[in-house]
């Protein structure tokens, strides 16, 4: 069923009887040439550009509770390209370009909002970083401004640069950059991938990966045993408890990020601000509310709330930086695992087993790349070899020492 001005019209005449479900709700079939598991955006996604792109439909997306309550549907929504180093700046920005395209690509309203993106930094030094990734942005043809603490100023009229905790020398605008609407991305690739004959099954939890020497034979679910041809896991804050299953050691550890919500205020904030130095950023929802966060909990775990402490280390920041903020009242948080790499940049390529794919290493950046992500990752598994955008995410890259430290934060991942 094709979305449309005048079928909203239609139902909304005939009582809104006629809508179809928005995807399928098959059973398990006993094999399939694709298993993805994991029901977030980039397993979803990643179902989408096999159908679409390499035309591989006998594919299952396998998910242990329904789709879209993991981080997909959990984060801030922020969507940019600012990054530095030539592995990631493509990746992304070619992500950004899907994001540009997407809701017609898949018939689904997915909101992106090219509201722009600011990262405020706070010394000359910095300041001079800033200039230096604007410009190894623009090389690569992204778009990127600095702004002086005036132009801060003049964009951000609430901000406090002057006598603040921590004073704002300036900032790095990428206009293009924006939020989007996590559950509809979840929505609209499920849509499209289930129109296109991919089985998205829920309720399916997988409990083992069952090997035959160097290959997989398929996985243990809690519906069954279903084979496959080939396995990819895209499952963010759960990959190494999927590695263990297939005897893998993986560099990913999982941490707890937090995210908070206001009550909802006319438009105060014209796009999204990072105040790196605080570890804080804001942005304003469609409805009004501020979404804001901060730094990670700090300790490994698998449990999707977070800590006090941290709450606290956010509101603190926030108020630096934006010194109305106490005046409104907080409305919801919760807690997301990420998956953070040692490198803080993701995972996309093959495994030492021959028919196993992986797709992880997001940290808290994830949402942005889902689409550059699904189409690299549907590439890598129907071809066997990595698109030259996802070539640089290795798995051994770790063992090579070919990291894409974008942070400069060294091997923890706690820091990135
Ligand atoms: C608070 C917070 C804020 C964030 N903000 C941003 C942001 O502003 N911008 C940005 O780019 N990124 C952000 N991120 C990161 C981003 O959300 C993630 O990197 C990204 O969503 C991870 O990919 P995913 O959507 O596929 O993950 P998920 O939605 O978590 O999908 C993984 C799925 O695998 C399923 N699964 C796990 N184990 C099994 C199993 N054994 N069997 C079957 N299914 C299984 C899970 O149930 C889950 O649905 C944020 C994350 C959080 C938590």
């Amino acid at each position: 069923m094709r979305y449309s001005a005048f079928g909203l019209l239609q139902e909304a005449l005939r009582g809104n009887r006629g809508w179809a479900p928005a995807w399928r709700d098959p059973a398990p079939k006993d094999r399939y040439d694709v298993i993805i598991v994991g029901g977030g955006g980039h397993g979803l996604a990643t179902a989408h550009y096999l159908a679409k792109n390499h035309g591989l439909t006998d594919v299952a997306v396998l998910e242990k509770g329904p789709i879209g309550l993991g981080n997909v549907g959990r984060n801030t929504t922020i969507v940019r390209a600012n990054y530095g180093l030539p592995g990631n700046e493509p990746f992304y920005a070619h992500s950004l370009k899907l994001w540009e395209g997407l809701s017609r690509d898949l018939n689904f309203n997915v909101m992106f909002s090219q509201r722009g993106v600011l990262n405020l930094c706070h010394t000359p030094a910095q300041y001079d970083q800033f200039a230096r990734r604007g410009n190894a942005m623009r090389l690569m043809g992204e778009d990127a401004e600095l702004l002086d603490a005036d132009g801060v100023k003049a964009l951000v009229p609430g901000i406090e640069t002057e006598d603040g905790r921590f004073p704002v020398a300036g900032g790095l605008l990428q206009r293009r950059a924006g939020t989007a609407r996590h559950d509809a991305v979840a929505w609209g690739y499920a849509r499209a991938a289930s129109a296109a004959g991919v089985d998205i099954v829920q309720h399916c939890e997988v409990t083992g990966i069952v090997r035959e020497g160097n290959r997989v034979k398929g996985v243990e679910t809690t519906r069954g045993f279903i084979g496959c041809d080939r396995l990819g896991l895209a499952v963010a804050g759960n990959t190494s408890r999927l590695g263990d299953m297939a005897g893998l050691r993986l560099p990913i550890e999982s941490h707890v990020l937090q995210a908070f919500v206001s009550e909802g205020l006319k438009p105060v904030l014209p796009g999204v601000v990072t105040y790196g130095i605080g570890h804080f950023y804001i942005s304003q929802s469609d409805k009004g509310g501020l979404v804001f966060g901060g730094d990670l909990d700090g300790y490994n775990s698998y449990a999707q709330r977070g800590n006090l402490p941290l709450v606290e280390h956010v509101m603190a920041a926030g108020t630096a930086l934006l010194p109305w903020l106490p005046r409104l009242r907080v409305l919801r948080s919760w807690g997301g695992v990420m998956d953070m790499s040692m490198d803080g940049s993701p995972i996309i390529g093959t495994t030492p087993i021959d028919n196993l794919y992986l797709n992880a290493g997001w940290c808290y950046g994830g949402f942005k790349a889902t689409p550059a992500s699904g189409w690299c990752f549907a590439h890598t598994i129907a071809t066997g070899s990595p698109h030259p955008l996802n070539a640089a995410f290795r798995l051994d890259r770790t063992m090579t020492g070919h990291l894409i430290d974008e942070e400069q934060a060294g091997p923890q991942p706690n820091l990135h």
